[in-house]
């Protein structure tokens, strides 16, 4: 979790996945809002154009003048209007020659006769009054309207004016008003109207057993002609069949004969275009900024984050800079983490390194202090007359800059070893040579110095080696009390040349030992420079050893000896 790039991706990942849902429920919401309001639309212009053509052929007997209603439906609504017979045949299309063939299945249906299994009401046949008849209903209807306030008139479909609200059989509403009366009077269309309807009842209560009969004699009142009225509660379920096959066959001869209805977009049958271009623009709109916003929130709060440690590495990559060694940074895990770290264990070196470069300097101050400060002070007790420049004072005055001498040698040999630049001339060798060199050099009349060597050759830079050795070698003539004794072993052990010096002298306090190899350490810290040495000497063998591939290390007890062994490899 901590891994920049897990997160990195991780966070891209959620952003991407909130953004595609969100797309995806706003399309699908948009689409549906869109289809759903075009799919009612088209329903509705369907029912009025359906609606519309069961009113032709309620109140037409064929259907010979529809074209110009069909003309106006498909004006008005934009649709293709066309109408079959039962068999198939167009009677009219609003569709030119250019346009494709009907679909297989009609829309619907038109015949009044059977709206969804009902009598269309605008299907009145011979009941439809004539004009004078109607004229004079309306002008009765107006009369008891200025009578009585409270009445309101509708008009029904066969043109006749009804009084809205009023139950069939009742009529108390007109008993303070003649035209009331009037009103309820049957006209001469109607009563033969229920003549014709009553011979095609009679014709079907005949096929009936038993002897249900109509009302042999006209009716006065209109409210008589209601179909409640007429099927008398009570009756068999087979005599209000006949009533309303009565119904069905009087008005047949009147009414347009069923029509098959195609509806189809102008063009043909092709789809509707749904235009979603401007389907909640501002929603989407709203919601694209809020996912934005959202997004820009989380990137900037992720990346605030990811930012933190980074600045405060630069922070203090600059105070280190500007020489600070205490910086450090906590950059936690992951990445940034480990830059974290590296930079902190870089700092703490260079911290070090600093400590070790201060250390030096005041250690080779303090070194040369001792022998020029001595010289110095000779020479000017000399030049004021206080001492005789005799040979016993030059000597001494030569020691202290042999001295100098040395230490800006061993200096020198550690600067060059520090910079890489210590060169090395390799030759094949043979090191027992090496060894009876450095032992015969150093020897000794109080200690007894000797050397066990086997015959090993190698390839190394017999100068340095002999330096290397020679320090060892001089240490520990130095550090055991006369009577003591060093020996010098040479020897092989498997692929490496082992060199051995080891001595009875007071030997190395189990604390100092890992210090022994380092510049300017000495055990004593009182002991002049006469005594012992720079304390560069341990430094510089275990420089000139690596140089060579091999490596230098020490066992000592104390009180009892030392025993250094440098192991350098033969190939
Ligand atoms: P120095 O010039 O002082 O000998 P070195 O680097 O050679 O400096 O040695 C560092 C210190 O290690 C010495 O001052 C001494 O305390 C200790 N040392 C080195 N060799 C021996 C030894 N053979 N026996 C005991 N102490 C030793």
């Amino acid at each position: 979790m901590n891994s920049l790039l897990v997160r990195f991706f991780l966070f891209s990942l959620v952003i991407a996945g909130c953004s595609i849902a969100v797309t995806a429920w706003l399309a699908s919401q948009a689409t549906t809002g869109a289809i759903r309001q075009e799919q009612g639309e088209a329903f509705e212009t369907d029912v009025q154009i359906y609606d519309a053509l069961v009113g032709y052929a309620a109140s037409h007997g064929d259907w010979g003048q529809v074209r110009s209603t069909v003309d106006e439906l498909a004006r008005r609504y934009d649709r293709r209007v066309a109408l079959t017979d039962q068999n198939g045949r167009k009677l009219v299309d609003t569709g030119d020659q250019n346009a494709p063939q009907l679909p297989v299945t009609p829309k619907a249906l038109i015949d009044p006769l059977n709206v969804n299994g009902e009598i269309d009401p605008r299907a009145v046949g011979p009941f439809l009054l004539k004009d004078d008849e109607k004229r004079k209903l309306r002008s009765y209807a107006d009369q008891l309207v200025r009578c009585n306030d409270r009445v309101e008139i509708v008009e029904t479909p066969n043109g006749r004016p009804r009084i809205k609200g009023l139950e069939p059989g009742r009529h108390s509403v007109w008993d303070s008003c003649a035209s009331g009366e009037y009103l309820q009077t049957v006209t001469a269309t109607e009563t033969a109207g229920y003549r014709e309807l009553q011979g095609y009842f009679v014709a079907c209560l005949a096929t009936l057993p038993g002897n249900a009969m109509l009302p042999a004699k006209a009716p006065g009142r209109v409210d008589e002609l209601d179909w409640d009225v007429l099927v008398v509660q009570g009756t068999t379920p087979d005599v209000v069949r006949c009533m309303d096959e009565a119904r069905r066959d009087m008005l047949r001869t009147h009414v347009a004969p069923p029509a098959q209805l195609f509806l189809t977009a102008r063009a043909g049958d092709s789809p509707q275009q749904i235009d979603l271009s401007t389907t909640g623009a501002t929603r989407i709109t709203l919601v694209a900024l809020g996912i934005l916003a959202l997004a820009g929130f989380a990137s900037w709060v992720t990346a605030t984050q990811l930012v933190r440690p980074i600045r405060a590495l630069t922070a203090a990559t600059k105070r280190t800079a500007e020489g600070d060694r205490t910086a450090r940074v906590d950059g936690g895990a992951g990445e940034i983490g480990q830059l974290a770290k590296s930079f902190n264990s870089m700092s703490e070196k260079l911290a070090e390194t600093e400590r070790q470069r201060q250390a030096m300097v005041s250690d080779v101050a303090h070194e040369l202090r001792t022998p020029l400060g001595n010289i110095t002070g000779w020479l000017e007790a000399t030049q004021d007359g206080l001492a005789e420049p005799d040979p016993h004072l030059i000597g001494m005055l030569l020691e202290e800059s042999l001295l100098l001498q040395r230490l800006v040698d061993d200096l020198h040999d550690l600067a060059q070893a520090d910079a890489g630049t210590l060169r090395l001339h390799p030759e094949p060798i043979a090191l027992d040579d090496v060894v009876d060199q450095v032992v015969n050099a150093q020897q000794n009349r109080e200690i007894l110095l000797r050397a066990e060597t086997t015959p090993v050759h190698l390839s190394a830079d017999p100068v340095r080696l002999r330096q290397a050795l020679g320090n060892l070698v001089a240490n520990a003539v130095r550090y055991t009390p006369p009577g003591g004794e060093v020996v010098v072993r040479l020897f092989q052990w498997q692929d490496r040349a082992i060199l051995e010096v080891a001595d009875t002298g007071t030997g190395i306090a189990p604390e100092d030992v890992p210090h022994v190899f380092d510049r300017f350490w000495r055990a004593d810290k009182s002991r002049s420079r006469r005594t012992g040495g720079s304390g560069l000497g341990l430094a510089i063998t275990r420089h000139l050893v690596e140089a060579h591939g091999g490596t230098v290390s020490v066992t000592s007890t104390l009180g009892e000896g030392s025993t250094f062994r440098i192991s350098l490899p033969l190939a």
